[in-house]
């Protein structure tokens, strides 16, 4: 064998229509193209070759992915694709995994998916595989890749390891601001898939979406598909009618404020965005907000260090184009204050976009855009 070709079961043209219109659906494409996308997917199968890297950590992305089941991401990725290269699952390891890996990358042409943030500091000896400094071995690898697609928080911006003191960044972003690291690899199509962990059925159509047009969708300003970043949280969150009704849970274990809003608790639902209220997880059965758990907003390149602590209250906050809330004032809507209460609704509505000024005109937005 000179090569891992990891196969499942083989699709058939039935698995094939099903992830083919799942797919339109998720990008937001019109169903008359699922003809097109399924024979696209039946012409592609062993190819192309996928390498997946990891570095700073905890597998939680690959795991998420290979976990999903609707659409069927295992599957597809061992039939549809020929992993050539990927820590987590494949059964190789060694001197012959790494030659694979080399082989691959001279044939070029397949997308690199990357996991794990990249550290910087100290020339990379934070994460070696190998001996090798991971941020080598990723430039080894992005410089024949016909696109890269960074998986989970860390890959795309740092994630929770950019609190730490190795200088982990994503493939192009420290937080917010383009690192420029990779510059000599050259312009190539970049997608980052922020969250913590994947959502699999994000990174799925983002591959259907590239067998099918030979392209990548609709990305945002940090190199987000739209059709999956596109959404705030706060404005389309279950729990709004009580966040309007000043309705905020104080206390998990009081029953009387099961399903009310969890800003009090920490959720940053106003800042995040995403399509979690609708993808949910685990075969759509749930997602955080829904389970009583306060939006982290892990989608966004701030994540993590300014949004902690998570779960706790936070005593005040940064708005745009406000500057900084005193949560006290918050607590006080509980109490009953209702004038700290417009202050806030108005704080927050404004951060949503839902807020104007006097001239009609929406404030610029938590990531500078204007309205
Ligand atoms: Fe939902 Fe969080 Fe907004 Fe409350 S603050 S409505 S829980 S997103």
């Amino acid at each position: 064998m000179d090569r891992f070709e990891l196969r499942a079961s083989a699709l058939t043209r039935r698995d094939f229509i099903k992830i083919a219109g799942a797919t339109a659906a998720l990008l937001g494409l019109s169903r008359a193209l699922t003809p097109k996308m399924v024979k696209a997917l039946e012409n592609t199968a062993g190819k192309p070759a996928v390498i997946w890297l990891e570095g700073q950590d905890c597998a939680g992305c690959v795991e998420s992915f290979l976990n999903s089941l609707e659409p069927p991401a295992t599957t597809l990725l061992l039939d549809a694709i020929s992993l050539r290269y990927c820590e987590t699952a494949m059964a190789g390891s060694g001197y012959k995994a790494e030659e694979i890996l080399d082989q691959t990358v001279a044939e070029g042409g397949y997308l690199l998916v990357i996991e794990g943030a990249i550290p910087l500091a100290e020339d990379g000896l934070f994460c070696t595989v190998g001996g090798k400094p991971f941020k080598d071995i990723v430039r080894d690898c992005a410089k024949n890749a016909a696109a890269i697609i960074c998986v989970g928080a860390c890959s795309s911006f740092g994630g929770i390891p950019r609190s730490g003191p190795t200088d982990a960044v994503g493939y192009l972003y420290r937080g917010t601001k383009l690192h420029h690291f990779y510059d000599d690899v050259g312009p190539k199509p970049v997608i980052n898939l922020p969250t913590c962990p994947l959502h699999g059925e994000r990174l799925v159509a983002v591959i259907v979406h590239y067998l099918t047009f030979g392209t990548i969708p609709e990305l945002d300003r940090f190199q987000r598909p739209k059709a999956f970043y596109g959404y705030n949280q706060h404005e389309n969150c279950e729990r709004r009618a009580h966040f309007e009704a000043g309705e905020y849970v104080t206390d998990f274990g009081n029953p009387a404020q099961y399903g009310w809003c969890l800003y009090l608790k920490g959720c940053k639902g106003p800042w995040a965005n995403q399509d979690c209220w609708k993808r949910r997880w685990n075969q759509r059965t749930n997602y955080c907000i829904r389970a009583g758990i306060p939006c982290v907003a892990c989608s966004n390149p701030e994540f993590y260090e300014s949004v902690s602590p998570m779960y706790k209250r936070q005593f005040d906050t940064e708005l745009p184009g406000i500057g900084r809330v005193d949560l006290d004032k918050v607590m006080a809507v509980v109490g009953g204050a209702v004038a700290a209460g417009v202050g806030l609704d108005m704080a927050v509505s404004r951060a949503t976009g839902r807020w104007k000024t006097a001239k009609g005109e929406k404030p610029p937005d938590r990531d500078g855009n204007e309205g």
